[in-house]
Order: structure tokens, then C-alpha cells, then sequence
């Protein structure tokens, strides 16, 4: 008896076998010949079987190519349930049956063109439309019910229907187009753009994931809400300062400034010093909630952030001691001198992209020269400068001289007016630059203004191809591109074009997108939904004005990554110097590669922009190196490497970039005001 069940067992089993042999030649024939074309005769050929064998186990042609349909339903069902399994949220499951139904399988040309084939064939068999319309509940059903905790019944169905069209209508598409018109990626971001916009306005019974909401803004005394930008966890909520404690600070800041300046510069510096070495001892600790905030890697934060941060402590930790003026002979009867002495109580007021860094850069110099510092931090990363201030006391730093207050761009302009405030010292957009000057004027406070770019890298023929590229990527993707500095015009000399751009796509195909906290994971999410939306309009704006996406273009929705503002790092080519990508700030991982021919012709196009930040020149040929970099209309400019700031050399920019240097000894000048004392060895010789 156990021997006829075990015979049964393998005669079924080997039966299974063959129908699966049966419809994968029959997938393979719908892609080759079509559904007309795709008969018994033909498949059983191709099985190296008869067409009365086929028969045996299909019954006819309809059967076979039911079965077939039936099947490639069922892969699809598979596919969704394991992506279902790896999502938490609504949001996520949303996606998760975006990915499934339009995932790199479905584009594949053999899969996708036996879709095809069905599709067409659904209004004239009853069977096939059998198929299609449980396949399509399905999916509708699944959309319901992820949306259903997003919104009301009947929004949520109407949603669903729309989601299921677009789903349908994209892959129709692209299958139309000979899988020209899209690809996966581009019609999964395609399809959760269209998702995210919709949730926007109307999620009031469960938040969507908290990046992807509208922040609060606008009025003093709010709340600052920290948000992690690859997941969409709430970290954190704080009090914004309004003109009571904006002015509390202020007077703490300017009692405890005039004791600060009266010590010796060595006193000074020992507390910078000790600063440094505590920011090194938490290292661990203040990158991990650097990269919780603002959504860069931990292998950046980990690396550059806090090191930045207390290599500046160090530096002018040094400096202190010698800062000076200088002595002035003046003749037998006179000599004079100049004192270089502080400005008092001044303001920093940072971006989110480095936020901790941004601090201490702003802080370690005017510290050093004597001053009190009060600084807000971006509504975006408010979390680490908090850190730094707990850490300045634990070194020594009395009370009052080193103050966070937090709040948006009214606490900001409540520094900038301030008549007890005597500088200011901005990291952000020409705009907000423009509008701090405009205040500053009132009280006539001193402005350091680091800006924004649209930088070029100039790659020569002869430049070292492997380093051109890696500064190319460094000057463009670290951060996920969230870097003032970056070189976005990348100009290459036409002979090494072709070569630069294959190596380039290589390398930035291989870099890996992700979990911002875990250790391999090269490129982060981008700050807030706002901002990616910003970046993928611009990505589409790219496309619209005739550049040519060599990698990237696409938001990344991958699992638990649609909770976040991942988008792939972006290479368009083709481009011209007049295209909005070209010519305006993007502040994602968006590359722009322009090719050139004479040295002349690139310094011209180089600048011809209204910003003037940074540049770089990749090239064999020294002395053509510092040729073209003394012709450059850019502040901070590098030779065969790009986005180094070591913290010796002063950083800032020209034109519409910036005024005044960060770094350096240069920034002594701006953190210090100098008096001219005259000095008489004779008596007075009157003519009263
Ligand atoms: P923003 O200009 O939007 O904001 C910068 C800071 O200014 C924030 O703290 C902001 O507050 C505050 N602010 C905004 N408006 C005013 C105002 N009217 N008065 C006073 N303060 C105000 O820049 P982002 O934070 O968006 O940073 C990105 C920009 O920064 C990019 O353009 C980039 O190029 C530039 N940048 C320049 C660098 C350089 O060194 N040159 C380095 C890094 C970035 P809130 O956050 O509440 O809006």
C-alpha cells in the first residue's frame, strides 16, 4: 500500500513538474512569437514533447494559457505577501504593493511582454477575464485596506482605484514603449510621489510617517520638532525662544562676556582645549544622534562631524594666546598700536546639514577672541548643538558664554535685530542672507555669510580618471549631497568623456542607499519630505529640459525606506549650461556632467553664475592647475581633490556666496573688532 501512495506522490509530483516546464515554454513563446502564434505544436516543440502531451495536461490552448496567466498572478501574490511581511506601517504596506506590482520583475522584457499578451487577449476570453478580474479585486482589496487606517471608507476606496489605475496605466506604459518609457524604479517613485501627495492633506485619523508631514512653523513661541529623516520617528520636542528668552540670553551673555575677555588668551584656550578632547570622547555618542537627526550615515558622522568640530576647538584653542595687534613705529615722538579686541555678544545661526560642526565653527573662533556666543541651531536639527553647549560647561566654560536657543527664522530674526547683538554669523541660503544683512543693517552688526553654490569641477584630459571620479563623488554625494560646496557642475574635457562617464556610472551604481545607522550604508536620507520633493522636482525638471539620467533619478522605496526621503544619487548627462539643473542650487544628490573643449572656454562658463563658493581643478599639469584656479570667481577652490576642509584653511565665498571666512586665522578678523591707540613720547605741541 505505502508503495502505490509513493508512486502516486512522485507520478504527481512529476506531472507538477512538467506543467511548470509546460508554462515557463509558454512564457517563453509569448515573448518570442505572441498569443496567436503560440500554439500547442509550438510549445510542445519547444518542451521537446507532443502536442497531444501538452493536451494531456491542459486540455487545449485556452487551458494552457490560462494556467499560464494563473501562474504569473500567483508569482505576483508571492512577491507581495513577502514584501507585506517586511513593513510595518500603513505607508509602508501601501508600497509595499506598489514595489510587488511594479518591481523589477514585472519589467523584465520576457515577463512583461507575456503580460502583454494577456492583456489583450482579457476582453475576448472569458477565462483569461476571469483571472484578471480576481487579480484585481486583489489588489484593490490590499490597497483598501493599507489606506484604510490613513483615511475615511470611502476615501480610501477611491484612493485604492486610483492607486490600482496608475499602477496599470504605468507598466501599460512603459510596456508600450518597448520598456523605454520607465523602468522599475522610475515608476515606483512615479507611483509614490503620487501616494505621498495624495496622504498629505488628508491623513487626520493616522499621521502619516511624521517626515513625511508638514513641520510647524511661523510663530516664536512654538514647538521645534525634531524628526529622524529616515524613518519618520518623532526624537524630539522643544521650546522655541520668543523675544523674552531671546533677550534672558542676551543678558546673561553680555554679564558673563566682559569676565570672559579679561582673562589671558591661555585661559582661553585651555577650556577650548578640554572642549576638543570631550567632543572626542563622545564621539560615538554625538554621531549617532547626528545621523538620527539629520539622516546622514553614521560612517560620515562617525568620521567628519564631531572630528571637524574638535579639530576647530584644537585650532583655536591654539590660537588664543596669539591674537594680537601689532605695534606701529611712529617716530621719535610717537608710536602707536592697534589691540585686536572682541565684539562682544554675537549670534550663530546654522544649517541642518551640519549642525553640529556649523556650531562649533562658529563658536571655537569667537570663543577664542573673547566673545559670548548665542546660537540657534536649524528647526531641522536642533538636537546636537544642545549637546555641545552641556559639553562647553563640563569643560570649564562659565555659564552664559555658549547659549542654544532654538525656534525658527523669527527666533532668527529676533538675534539679527537685537541692539545688544554685535554680529552675525549665518549659515544658510543667499536668500535668508540676504534678509539677515537687510536686518543687520538696523543696529549695523558685522555679517559672516556662508551661502550657497552651484560649484564647478573641472576634469582635464590628463587628470588622474580613477581620482577625478572619486572627487566627483565626493563633491556631489556625501551628505546624500547636502553640501554648500558641492561641485554640481561637473565639466569634463571632451577626449575624456566617454571613460569618465562609464567609470563614474559603475561607481555610483555600487554605492549602497540605506538605513542611515547602519555601518555600510553609504547614502542617507534627505532632510525632510519637503526637501525631497524639492529634489525630485527638480530630478523631473532635469528630464523635462532634455538631460539624460545616466543613474539614479529615483526615490528609494524599498521596504522600510519608504518611511523616509531616499533618493538615489542622480548623474545627468547631456546637459547645457542654460537648464535649471545646471544653473540653480539643488542640494541633493543630483550631479550635473558638461563637456568642454579649451581651457578659456571652461573658466568662462565656470563662472559664469551668481555664485561663487567653491571649485576644483583635476589635472596632471600643475602649472595649468594654479592658472585656472587664480581666473576662478570661487572662495575656496581645490587641485586634485574635492570638499577637504581642514580646519587651517579659511572657508567662504565670493559673489553671491557669501561674505567673510569661517576657519583659519581669517576668522579672527571677523570675530574681532580693532582699536588704534596712539601713543605720545613728547608733549603736546599746540597752536592755541
Ligand atoms: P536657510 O537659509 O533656510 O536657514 C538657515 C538658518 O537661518 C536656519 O536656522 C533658519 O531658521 C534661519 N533663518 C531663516 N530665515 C531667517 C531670517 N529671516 N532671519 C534669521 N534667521 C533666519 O538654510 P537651510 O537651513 O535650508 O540650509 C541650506 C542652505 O544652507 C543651502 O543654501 C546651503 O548652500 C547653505 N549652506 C551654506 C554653507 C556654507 O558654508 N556656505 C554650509 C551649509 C549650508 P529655520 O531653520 O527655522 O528656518
Amino acid at each position: 500500500m505505502a508503495r502505490v501512495q509513493g508512486s502516486a506522490a512522485a507520478l504527481a509530483e512529476a506531472g507538477g513538474a512538467r506543467r511548470a516546464q509546460l508554462i515557463e515554454m509558454t512564457i517563453d513563446s509569448l515573448a518570442e512569437v505572441g498569443y496567436v502564434e503560440s500554439t500547442l505544436t509550438r510549445i510542445g516543440r519547444r518542451a521537446g514533447v507532443s502536442a497531444g502531451l501538452v493536451a494531456h495536461y491542459f486540455a487545449d490552448k485556452d487551458g494552457l494559457l490560462e494556467a499560464t496567466f494563473r501562474s504569473l498572478v500567483a508569482r505576483l501574490g508571492v512577491r507581495m505577501r513577502a514584501r507585506m511581511q517586511q513593513v510595518r506601517t500603513p505607508r509602508g504596506r501601501v508600497q509595499a504593493i506598489i514595489d510587488a506590482n511594479l518591481g523589477a520583475e514585472e519589467f523584465d522584457r520576457r515577463t512583461g511582454t507575456a503580460w502583454l499578451a494577456f492583456w489583450g487577449q482579457v476582453p475576448h476570453v472569458e477565462r483569461l477575464r476571469r483571472v484578471q478580474r480576481v487579480y484585481q479585486r486583489r489588489m484593490l482589496s490590499n490597497l483598501k485596506v493599507a489606506l484604510h487606517s490613513l483615511m475615511k471608507a470611502e476615501d480610501a476606496q477611491s484612493l485604492a482605484a486610483m492607486i490600482a489605475a496608475m499602477i496599470d496605466g504605468v507598466w501599460l506604459r512603459a510596456a508600450l514603449s518597448n520598456w523605454t518609457d520607465a523602468d522599475s524604479e522610475s515608476a515606483r517613485a512615479l507611483l509614490a510621489t503620487f501616494v505621498d501627495f495624495r496622504l498629505k492633506p488628508q491623513a487626520p485619523q493616522e499621521p502619516a510617517p511624521a517626515a513625511n508631514r508638514a513641520r510647524p512653523r511661523s510663530a516664536a513661541a512654538d514647538v521645534v520638532v525634531s524628526v529622524n529623516p529616515a524613518t519618520g520617528q518623532e526624537l524630539a520636542r522643544l521650546p522655541a525662544a520668543g523675544p523674552a528668552e531671546v533677550d534672558a540670553a542676551v543678558a546673561r551673555a553680555l554679564e558673563a562676556q566682559r569676565a570672559w575677555a579679561a582673562r589671558t588668551g591661555t585661559e582661553r584656550g585651555r577650556v577650548l582645549r578640554r572642549a576638543a578632547d570631550l567632543l572626542r570622547a563622545h564621539n560615538e555618542r554625538l554621531a549617532v544622534l547626528e545621523t538620527r537627526d539629520t539622516g546622514k550615515p553614521i560612517q560620515e558622522t562617525r568620521a567628519v562631524d564631531v572630528a571637524s568640530g574638535a579639530d576647530c576647538f584644537e585650532y583655536y584653542a591654539g590660537l588664543a594666546a596669539g591674537i594680537a595687534g601689532e605695534y606701529l613705529d611712529l617716530g621719535r615722538e610717537a608710536f602707536g598700536y592697534t589691540r585686536r579686541e572682541p565684539l562682544g555678544v554675537v549670534a550663530g545661526i546654522g544649517a541642518w546639514n551640519y549642525p553640529l560642526q556649523i556650531a562649533c565653527w562658529k563658536s571655537a573662533p569667537a570663543l577664542a577672541c573673547g566673545n559670548a556666543m548665542i546660537f540657534k541651531p536649524a528647526e531641522l536639527t536642533p538636537l546636537t548643538a544642545v549637546e555641545l553647549q552641556k559639553l562647553l560647561l563640563e569643560a570649564g566654560l562659565p555659564e552664559g558664554l555658549f547659549q542654544v536657543v532654538q525656534g525658527f527664522a523669527d527666533t532668527g530674526r529676533l538675534l539679527t535685530r537685537h541692539a545688544q547683538i554685535r554680529k552675525i554669523s549665518l549659515t544658510g541660503e543667499v536668500g535668508t542672507g540676504k534678509a539677515v544683512m537687510a536686518d543687520a543693517a538696523s543696529t549695523l552688526k558685522a555679517v559672516t555669510l556662508e551661502l550657497g553654490g552651484k560649484s564647478p569641477l573641472i576634469v582635464f584630459d590628463d587628470a588622474d580618471l580613477e581620482n577625478a571620479v572619486s572627487g566627483a563623488m565626493l563633491g556631489n554625494f556625501y551628505s546624500a549631497g547636502e553640501v554648500c560646496s558641492n561641485g554640481t557642475r561637473v565639466f569634463v574635457q571632451r577626449k575624456l568623456r566617454a571613460r569618465f562617464l562609464q567609470r563614474l556610472q559603475q561607481r555610483v551604481h555600487a554605492m549602497r542607499i540605506g538605513d542611515p545607522m547602519r555601518d555600510d550604508t553609504q547614502v542617507g536620507a534627505l532632510i525632510s519630505a519637503e526637501h525631497l520633493d524639492k529634489v525630485m522636482g527638480y530630478i523631473a525638471r532635469g528630464r523635462a529640459e532634455g538631460a539624460r539620467v545616466l543613474t539614479g533619478g529615483t526615490r528609494v522605496v524599498d521596504g522600510d525606506l519608504a518611511n523616509g526621503n531616499f533618493v538615489a544619487p542622480t548623474v545627468f548627462t547631456d546637459c547645457h549650461d542654460d537648464m535649471g539643473i545646471v544653473r540653480e542650487e539643488i542640494f541633493g544628490p543630483v550631479m550635473s556632467v558638461l563637456s568642454f573643449d579649451t581651457e578659456d572656454e571652461v573658466i568662462e562658463r565656470a563662472n559664469a553664475t551668481p555664485f561663487g563658493l567653491a571649485a576644483g581643478v583635476f589635472t596632471r599639469e600643475l602649472t595649468r592647475a594654479h592658472r585656472v584656479i587664480a581666473r576662478l570667481e570661487a572662495g575656496t577652490c581645490w587641485i586634485n581633490h574635492y570638499n577637504v576642509t581642514p580646519i587651517e584653511l579659511p572657508f567662504g565665498g565670493v559673489k553671491l556666496s557669501g561674505l567673510g571666512r569661517e576657519n583659519g586665522r581669517a576668522a579672527i578678523e571677523h570675530y574681532t573688532q580693532l582699536k588704534s591707540v596712539y601713543v605720545a613720547m613728547s608733549d603736546v605741541a599746540s597752536p592755541y
